[in-house]
Parts: structure tokens; C-alpha cells; sequence
């Protein structure tokens, strides 16, 4: 069973990734540039550390013109997190496609930012994505509907994880107690098109 997970490099995609590998799962990471936002190389330092294959790609133009005009509009400044990560969750389907990869998982947390996860916004991005149940959230899996893996029995939702919110400290405890995971990643405040300024 292999899986795409999209990679950043901070703390919620470790632990997805580690939540995945103890299940058997072969992760591939995919870390997204945007032409706002390059995390490659922390990605990539990390991507070492849990011995996983990590595979960047960019969005530019069609980032841009997502930008223009983002069909769910803007969060707090010029964010337009829920189209952006719709479009990131594509690249991760058509990677998936590309390497015969079985799903897509992500770090979201139900709930942790009130742009994009809510549980209606994580929904909303299945859909767009075109990922539908092919897109796991091993964090809050079970807070959320069953996706395609659990219902087959490709993995045991039972061993995945009922994080909501916006606080990291059972994030944290987890890394720590679970997995040994010893430099926590600094908490991510999203991209340059987040500020006020
Ligand atoms: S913070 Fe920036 S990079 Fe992150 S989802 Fe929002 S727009 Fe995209």
C-alpha cells in the first residue's frame, strides 16, 4: 500500500507520515512551492530524517490566476487557503495517478485553522480535489466519515487519531511519547499572503 502525503515539513505531516508508516504504509512526501511559500528544503531535511521519498513540484501561473479570482474567496487578508489547498490536493492526485500510489494523506487537523478545516472546508476539499474518500486525514480520521482505505480495510481507523482544534500540545506529546520525534518544527503562521501587511 503506497500513499502520497503532502509535506511540508512541520509537525502535523510528520506525525501523519508516522501514523501511515506504522500501519505499512509506503509514504512518497510531495512538498507544493507556491509562488508565496517554499518550505522545499525543511521538507526536504525532514523527509531524511523519517527515510521517505520526497518529490517537489511548483504551481505558478495557474496559482496565479487561482489568486485572481479564488471561487471560495479569501480568509482573513488575501488567503485563499481553500482553493489553494484544493489545488495542492490535485497535485497530490495526479502524482498519485503518475506513480500508482493508492491515496493521498495530509496533516490536516479538524478544526486547528478556520480558513480551510473546518469539518465542511476538509469535506469541500475531497470533492474539489477530485479525491472524494481517496483523501485521508490520519490526524482526525476519526472525527471525520470513513474514507476508501478504512472502509476496504487497507487501514485500521482504529489506529488513526481524533485530533480537533487549534491546540498543539497533544500534537506535541504525541511526537514525543509515540515517536521519538526530538526537533519539533516551529508552529507554521501560513504563507506571506496571510499578512495583514
Ligand atoms: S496559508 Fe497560504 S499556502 Fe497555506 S493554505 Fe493558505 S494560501 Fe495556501
Amino acid at each position: 500500500m503506497k500513499a502520497i502525503v503532502l509535506f511540508s515539513g512541520g509537525l502535523d505531516s510528520l506525525l501523519a507520515t508516522r501514523l501511515l508508516q506504522e500501519q505499512g504504509v509506503e509514504v512518497v512526501g510531495l512538498n507544493i512551492i507556491t509562488p508565496f511559500h517554499d518550505c522545499s528544503q525543511e521538507a526536504a531535511d525532514r523527509a531524511k530524517e523519517l527515510g521517505i521519498e520526497l518529490v517537489v513540484r511548483e504551481l505558478g501561473e495557474d496559482y496565479m490566476k487561482m489568486l485572481a479570482n479564488p471561487r471560495w474567496g479569501y480568509g482573513a487578508n488575501v488567503n485563499p487557503c481553500l482553493d489553494c489547498r484544493a489545488m495542492m490536493c490535485r497535485e497530490a492526485k495526479k502524482l498519485m495517478e503518475e506513480i500508482g500510489a493508492d491515496f493521498v494523506a495530509t496533516g490536516e487537523v479538524s478544526g486547528q485553522r478556520p480558513n480551510s478545516q473546518k469539518i465542511h472546508q476538509l469535506m469541500l476539499i475531497s470533492r474539489e480535489s477530485g479525491l472524494g474518500g481517496k483523501l485521508v486525514r490520519p490526524l482526525s480520521a476519526k472525527v471525520l466519515n470513513p474514507t476508501e482505505p478504512e472502509k476496504d480495510g487497507s487501514l485500521d481507523r482504529e489506529k488513526l487519531r481524533s485530533f480537533t482544534g487549534r491546540g498543539r500540545g497533544k500534537l506535541v506529546w504525541l511526537a514525543r511519547k509515540d515517536y521519538d520525534i526530538k526537533t519539533i518544527p516551529q508552529p507554521s503562521t501560513g504563507c506571506v499572503l496571510c499578512e495583514n501587511s
